[in-house]
């Protein structure tokens, strides 16, 4: 397996927010991570990413074992809702910034960020500085940006938030042809049910610190528990003009 966590566990004082995690993920797939605010989902994130500690446990990526490696040696890049653009920097060199790092030759950190650019549906924006830009297209370049430098892992952190429903829905198109295009293996954690089925290759379901990851999302869509059944029961119900109250018990 390309991910593998093995008894991670985090409590913040006396509070276990994090209870012995246990799962793993193949290369070039998204797990979707379901669950209520404050149930610990940002935690695990942080923990894979090197931000916070884990108490006990032990994290393997690309068949090394970085449970003591340091958030910047990870190769795993922590991806929030605020995206943090470098103001000063125009499109094209916030996308390029790892690049020119790496020192690469000047013509292939071009042909690299105009390729990025195309894909991300950018082109012709290059030049414009970050307060110059939509949330949409912010949130376009913090990914051009974070998948350019080819991290082993993504930790996407309800990427989409903070985005109108329109844009978030082409934000999912536009991520799965990303993952496909660059391989990204990522963890995708969302509240949103239909965002975390449309992204997820996989799904799991995180509930006051546990983490449940489904064996496929037949299965999760038929467990009861996940809210799905009742998602369903609504949209019928609807369409049959019985009054509907909701009811989402994720
Ligand atoms: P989620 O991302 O699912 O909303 P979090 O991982 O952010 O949840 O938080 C899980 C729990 O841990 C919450 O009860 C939160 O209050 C607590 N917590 C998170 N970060 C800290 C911290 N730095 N210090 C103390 N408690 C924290």
């Amino acid at each position: 397996m390309f991910l593998e966590i093995k008894n991670i566990s985090k409590s913040y004082k006396k509070e276990k927010v994090v209870k012995n995690l246990n799962f793993s993920l193949d290369a070039n797939l998204t797990l979707s991570v379901l669950g209520k605010s404050g149930c610990g989902k940002t935690t695990m994130l942080k923990i894979i990413a090197g931000l916070e500690s884990s108490e006990e446990g032990e994290i393997f990526l690309d068949a090394k074992n970085i449970t003591r490696e340091k958030a910047e040696k990870r190769n795993t890049i922590y991806l929030y809702q605020e995206d943090l653009l470098f103001p000063h920097l125009n499109v094209f060199e916030n996308i390029a910034f790892a690049l020119h790092i790496r020192k690469l030759p000047e013509k292939v950190i071009i042909t690299k960020v105009k390729t990025m650019l195309d894909n991300l549906e950018l082109s012709g924006q290059d030049h414009k500085m970050p307060n110059e830009l939509s949330g949409g297209q912010r949130q376009r370049v913090s990914f051009g940006r974070a998948i350019i430098s080819n991290p082993s892992l993504l930790l996407l952190d309800e990427p989409f938030g903070s985005l109108d429903s329109l844009t978030r829905n082409k934000m999912q198109k536009l991520f799965k042809n990303l993952s496909r295009k660059y391989n990204i293996t990522s963890i995708f954690v969302t509240h949103d049910l239909k965002e975390a089925l449309l992204m997820g290759d996989q799904i799991g379901l995180m509930k006051e610190g546990n983490l449940k990851v489904y064996d496929s999302k037949e299965e999760f869509i038929n467990d009861p528990g996940t809210g799905v059944q009742n998602e369903i029961l609504f949209w019928d119900k609807l369409k049959t003009g019985e009054s509907v109250e909701e009811n989402n018990s994720i």
